[in-house]
């Protein structure tokens, strides 16, 4: 194995071979900073993949670090969440930190920095400010409080910090170059005011770290040798650059290495555009199966297995892109195949009545629990006279190509009966209420007459102890594609670049259907999957009732039929 030549999978592990090569670090060390301003998505995911997949390849160690510098939507049940979240991941962060832990470090720091003459306070207003940042063609201005003597910004600093000034009265500001090419560049802000209580911290600051200030050096207090990020921070890599430099704490500064941020076709993977769903109540919180949300995800029935598998079929690549959501669903479907039971369930419920089986004859048939692993066992199922299937199961008058039933139609009830289809019965509107079939009696599976072969299978369940249960079935939350293009602002958050998503919401991304399953399904914990035959694979919801149990649709099973449709 020592010998072996490792081949880098990607240009990150590329890059890490060379400063390993060249003596620039001799050992990997990443992190994964969340801020904890709401639950992760499957787009931190990929970030986790990288940060946490990297050092593990390189035999380094990854630490969690909130970044946790604005206190205006910090919350201590976003911190506990994203920890379950990465712990149901299955990876191990070495070190625990947040950057609030660091804030007299660096309060220090900027102080520190005053006195070396590369950090003023700024009297300007925020319009000022803005006025005088120049624009991509024009330098900036500098401040008229850009060359104030180091003692008064020391004495200003601290009275920042003591709570003397309003909010928005006063920043700390780099002095870089107001006429940089970059305006990210011209004397950004390192600190701003904000008297909302901190999470952690309480009220103890009313002064807080901007981004670009707090995140290079607290990667180079914790010795982070490579500072994996999102493609947007690219821009800020000479900031970043220039901070660590500025900062005098470390004589290894911290490699920063973007990528591509995971985007989705029709999922928001935005925070920000997260948490105003929830907000807005357009869904039920950051847990409805509908959202990208790692514990949306859980609670749909998606396997971790599933989501790792997305990951390393996604790769990591320098260009962004935009994965088909298709894949997802086949990962998932991939990883639930060995491990979900069969059962049936019927979402949309036909009634067929038996017509010659005796109304207190009953019949328990034993049904496998997964074609391909005995070990998962059997299970009975009664079998009697009026059933439920499913309504699409039916057709009046088939179209090229159905083998389910039809009038005069045969088809196998699954590990039952075969059934033919004699009548039907209409209500007032016309709707088909009932089906009346005969049931072939040297038919039942298993046994001898089992041989003949109909054209058709269908699911079914016994209305005699068929348990009334709700499906929720899901479509993508978008009906068309965001615009997924993002920037950072000044607190290091993503802001999406055009338009009001909420205008391209699909009024369809939930059916509430109410229809039967077998006694046997309703049974099983919350969070139990299974695969109803046909119609995909479903996990039990903790809105389950004794009554009622509820069952998400966690995705469906390709639709052969709906293809052959479509031909
Ligand atoms: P915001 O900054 O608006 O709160 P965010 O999605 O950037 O939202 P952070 O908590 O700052 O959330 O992100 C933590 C890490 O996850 C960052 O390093 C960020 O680059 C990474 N990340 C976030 N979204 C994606 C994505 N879609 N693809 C890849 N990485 C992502
Ligand atoms: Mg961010």
């Amino acid at each position: 194995m020592e010998n072996e030549v490792r081949k880098p999978a990607n240009f990150i592990e590329e890059f890490i071979e060379q400063d390993l090569a060249s003596g620039r670090f001799d050992h990997v060390q990443t992190r994964f900073p969340p801020e904890p301003n709401g639950y992760l998505h499957i787009g931190h995911c990929k970030a986790l993949c990288v940060d946490f997949g990297i050092a593990e390849k390189f035999g380094g160690k990854c630490n969690l670090r909130f970044d946790d510098t604005n206190p205006t939507k910090e919350e201590t049940a976003f911190v506990e969440g994203i920890q379950r979240d990465i712990e149901w991941l299955g990876y191990k962060w070495d070190k625990l930190y947040f950057a609030s832990d660091f804030f007299d470090r660096l309060y220090e720091i900027a102080k520190d920095m005053i006195r070396r003459g590369v950090a003023y306070v700024d009297d300007q207003s925020p319009e000022e400010m803005r006025a005088n940042r120049g624009t991509l063609t024009k330098p900036g201005v500098n401040s008229p409080y850009r060359d104030r003597p180091v003692a008064e910004n020391l004495d200003l600093f601290e009275r920042m910090k003591n709570g003397e000034f309003e909010e928005g009265s006063r920043v700390l500001r780099a002095k870089i170059d107001m006429a940089n090419p970059n305006v990210l560049l011209r004397d950004p802000t390192m600190y701003r005011i904000n008297r909302h209580t901190h999470h952690r911290t309480g009220d103890k600051w009313c002064i807080y770290p901007m981004y670009d200030f707090q995140h290079p050096i607290q990667d180079a207090i914790e010795g982070i040798s490579h500072s994996l990020c999102s493609l947007e921070y690219e821009i800020h890599r000479p900031l970043y650059d220039w901070f660590v430099a500025n900062a005098n704490v470390t004589d290894q500064p911290p490699r920063q290495i973007e990528f591509a941020r995971l985007n989705i076709e029709r999922t928001v993977l935005s925070k920000r555009h997260l948490r105003r769903l929830v907000e807005e109540h357009v869904v039920s919180g950051w847990d409805d199966p509908r959202m990208p949300t790692l514990v949306a995800m859980r609670r749909r029935g998606y396997p971790a297995a599933a989501i790792h598998d997305f990951m390393g079929r996604v790769g990591v690549a320098k260009a962004d892109s935009v994965v088909e959501g298709n894949l997802l669903d086949h990962c998932v479907r991939e990883a639930l195949a060995d491990t979900a039971p069969r059962a049936m369930a019927v979402i949309n419920p036909l009634k067929v009545v038996l017509t010659n089986w005796p109304a207190d004859k009953t019949d328990t048939l034993t049904i496998e629990n997964h074609p391909d692993h005995p070990e998962f066992g059997t299970r009975q199922v009664t079998f009697g006279r009026e059933l439920y299937i499913e309504r699409e199961d039916f057709m009046e008058e088939p179209v090229k190509k159905f083998f389910r039933l039809a009038p005069g139609r045969e088809v196998r009830l699954k590990g039952a009966y075969i059934v033919k289809c004699e009548d039907f019965v209409k209500d007032e509107s016309g709707a088909i209420v009932e089906l009346r079939c005969t049931v072939d009696l040297d038919s039942r599976s298993g046994s001898e007459g089992a041989n003949r072969k109909v054209k058709g299978t269908l699911h079914w369940v016994n209305a005699a102890d068929a348990v009334p249960a709700e499906f929720r079935l899901y479509e993508p939350i978008l009906k068309e594609d965001d615009d997924n293009a993002v920037t950072v602002d000044e607190d290091g958050n993503t802001v999406e670049a055009s338009g009001d998503f909420l205008d391209k919401l699909n009024p369809n991304s939930l059916t509430v259907v109410k229809g039967f399953c077998e006694p046997w399904i309703a049974g099983h914990d919350v969070g139990a999957t299974f695969q109803f035959l046909r119609m995909g694979y479903f996990c039990k919801d903790p809105d389950s009732t004794d009554a009622l149990p509820v069952f998400n649709r966690t995705v469906p099973l390709k639709d052969s039929w709906a293809k052959e449709a479509k031909k």
